[in-house]
């Protein structure tokens, strides 16, 4: 047993992180592209458009976290305006009036438009129809993606420092097949769960074997680290041999949403069932009861 306690946090329009209900257990859990809400920025595309790339309804899917006993951070501002499974290096530069200030590093991700911002909102559209300034790109880092690495930093120390360890679930969703935009070529049929320990180098395998069994036991298709591995979110603040488990589960979109139309489809309550479900066999292993 431990004494650890979160207080909610609610940065309106930037983040709310839902504390434990229950007597805390060493996991955390965030959901860092479901957010909505159209941040104020000057832009040249529809607010739809915007919230296209979003991971609608994955924060609502997780919500059982707080239940079992790990704290639920959530972003509220989509992805494409700023994505926070990014590293500040990830900055496009094409994107950039002059001068970038600050360390970059090559990425495959923002070579395909999809870096810290996103060059397109989706396909070819673009997000803006000028670059940004350094200080608006700065302003935007500071206002949006420090809050929430603070705030998971914060989680996941605090959780480690009481327990000896930590277990940390970094949820996504996924279209149901590959697009122009992504790493498997377009047109492929994705698997209905991706689970990602970035190749093995961000959990233990005990923990990320556990998940893909129990997921596949559930009936679904499982695919470890293909074609998502998992990014900046899983690999920057895990360390096995430390006790920091990082995983990422991507739930692919048909199971529960109209794509076109973003409506919950009739699989909606089976899968949030069987993530609850899910939920409980994880706890029980962070707990040592299996
Ligand atoms: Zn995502």
């Amino acid at each position: 047993m431990t004494d650890l306690t979160f207080a909610p946090v609610d940065i309106d329009g930037v983040l709310k992180l839902i504390p434990p209900t229950a007597s805390a257990i060493p996991m955390v859990f965030d959901s860092p592209h479901s957010g909505l809400t159209i941040p104020d920025f000057d832009r040249s595309i529809s607010d739809d458009l915007i919230r296209l790339a979003s991971d609608t309804y994955v924060d609502d899917l997780f919500d059982f976290a707080p239940s079992i006993g790990a704290p639920l951070l959530v972003a509220e501002f989509p992805r494409s305006f700023l994505d926070l499974n990014r590293s500040l290096m990830d900055v496009d530069l094409e994107m950039v009036e002059g001068d970038w200030p600050h360390p970059v590093r090559d990425n495959a991700s923002a070579r395909r438009g999809m870096g810290l911002t996103w060059r397109y909102a989706w396909g070819d559209t673009p997000m803006h129809d000028r670059k940004l300034t350094v200080k608006e790109l700065e302003d935007r880092i500071d206002t949006y993606w420090r809050p929430y690495h603070s705030t998971l930093v914060r989680l996941l120390d605090e959780t480690h420092r009481a327990f000896g360890k930590v277990y940390h679930v970094n949820c996504h969703s996924m279209p149901a097949v590959g697009h122009a935009l992504s790493p498997d070529p377009a047109g492929t049929l994705r698997k209905d769960v991706v689970v990602g320990d970035y190749d093995g180098q961000a959990s233990e395998p005990d923990f990320v074997n556990l998940v893909a069994e129990t997921l596949s036991g559930f009936g679904y298709s499982v695919s470890l680290n293909v074609p998502f591995r998992g990014a900046e979110l899983v690999s920057a603040y895990s360390a096995p041999a430390k006790g920091r488990h990082s995983i990422q589960i991507e739930l692919n979109r048909k199971l529960y949403m109209d794509e076109q139309t973003r409506a919950k489809t009739s699989g909606y309550d089976d899968l949030k069932a069987n993530l609850s479900k899910l939920g409980d066999v994880m706890r029980d292993y962070v707990l040592g009861k299996r």
